[in-house]
Parts: structure tokens; sequence; C-alpha cells
């Protein structure tokens, strides 16, 4: 009953009324157990007493510090992928471009991410229209003095992305990206793309610092969940989502 307690409960979803709550409970009790095992487990916000909880205790958080200081808000519907890296460059330290509104300072935005070898990739104006692909968005990456490695789901598995994405979340100076289908974990609706920032052994549960964040908080949510919802094809690639590890060359 906990975790449907604080489905409800969740400030990030309506609160459901009672009918439709007794109609979701009858649906799940129809469905037998093997169908309930198929849903998605709830995201746990970091924003809760839970949430906290769990990156004080993972041992697997070295990232968490160097994004949470470059967390940046996605410029319009379709630039999670843009401001995805350009938290993670500004994290790794690579020598950023000017940044006029900032007078002599150098930083990464999601105004000068798209240099002259960028929009070669795959112009600003298209990704503003329909994001970008992983494929994409790790050519973008290597535009810039990093290596991005792409994984796509149908060339991977769950137990090969748990094992490097958790060595990497314990390792500095390099970062894990990942491109999942909303929907696969609980949420709305589609495609989207956002940096891992820990990982909880214990739950098994990953940390997406979702950079939507006028919509959701970041949230832990199932390694077994994140990966189906990385296993899901991606229409305008025709090839399934991932993840990606960026690092220096
Ligand atoms: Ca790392």
């Amino acid at each position: 009953m906990k975790s449907i307690r604080l489905w409800i409960g969740s400030k990030n979803l309506p609160v459901m009324p009672l009918q439709f709550v007794i109609l979701a409970l009858c649906t799940a009790c129809r469905g037998g157990i093997a169908e309930m095992g198929s849903q998605p487990g709830t995201p746990i916000a970091l924003t809760t007493p839970e949430g906290e909880q769990l990156l004080v205790e993972s041992k697997a958080r070295k990232d968490y510090w160097p994004l949470i200081v470059q967390f940046v808000t996605q410029d319009n519907l379709a630039y999670c992928g843009v401001a995805s890296s350009v938290m993670v460059l500004n994290a790794m330290s690579i020598t950023a471009p000017a940044a006029p509104e900032f007078g002599k300072f150098r930083m990464f935005t999601q105004k000068n991410f798209f240099s002259d070898a960028a929009r070669k990739v795959v112009p600003s104006e298209t990704v503003s229209r329909q994001g970008m692909t992983l494929d994409q968005l790790g050519q973008l990456l290597e535009t810039y003095p990093v290596k991005a490695k792409v994984y796509h789901a149908e060339n991977s598995s769950l137990e090969e992305f748990r094992s490097l994405a958790v060595k990497n979340l314990q390792e500095p100076v390099n970062f894990v990206m990942v491109n999942y289908l909303r929907s696969a974990i609980g949420q709305k609706t589609g495609g989207h793309i956002s940096p891992v920032a820990a990982y909880n052994e214990q739950t098994d549960r990953f940390l997406i610092l979702d950079v939507s964040r006028y919509k959701y908080p970041p949230v832990w949510v199932r390694a077994a969940d994140l990966w189906k919802a990385m296993d899901t094809v991606d229409s305008g690639s025709g090839k399934k989502r991932g993840f990606v590890l960026v690092s220096r060359p």
C-alpha cells in the first residue's frame, strides 16, 4: 500500500478522485501479480524526505555535486539535450565559449552551445522544433573536446547499463546522460534526455536531474524501469533510446 499512498500524495501529480483510485486498484487486481509487476515503480522525488535519504545513503554520488552546481532548466520544450549537455560540459570544466550576457566571463549556455561545428551536426532551429536523437547528442558533444560513447538499448542490457553507470557515478570528471521515454517511468509523456547524478544500491535506483524543472523535480527511478524506458524506439531515428558516457578523451 505504501507505493499507492506515495503515488496519490505526490505533489507533482493531481490527486485522483476516489472512484479513479478504486478503478485503478480493480484493474491491477484483474491483471494479477505478473501484470502488477510490469508496472513502473513510483519515481521518488529528491525533494521528499525519502528522496533525501536515498542521496545520503548513496555510495555512488560523485557526479551529484558538480552537476547540481550547474543544474539548469531547458530553454524550450525540445531543448532537454542541449540543457543536459551544457550542464555536463560546465561540470567537466571544458574551456567554454564567450557568453556575451556575462561580459568577459565564459560559460556554456543554451544560447552559445551551437557553435559552427555543432550546427553542422544539426541546426539549433531543428532541435528547437523536434529535439535531438541519441546519436545527435553524442555527435554534438564531440564537437567539443570530450569523448561521448553512445549506447543504444538494442546493443546493451540492463546489467551493462547498471554496471557502467554505477562505476561512472563513483568517478569524478565523467558523466552519464540518459535518453528515455517518460511514460515508461510513470511520468508524462514523451522522449527525454537528462543527466544522471547518483545511484542508491539498496533500492537499485538512479537519480535523474530532470532538466524540465518547470514540470518535474529530480527523481529516483528504479534501474529496471529506467532501462525499460531507454529500451524504446525513438521514431526520430528508428533506433532505440539509451545512454551516453561522457569523458575526457
Ligand atoms: Ca562520474
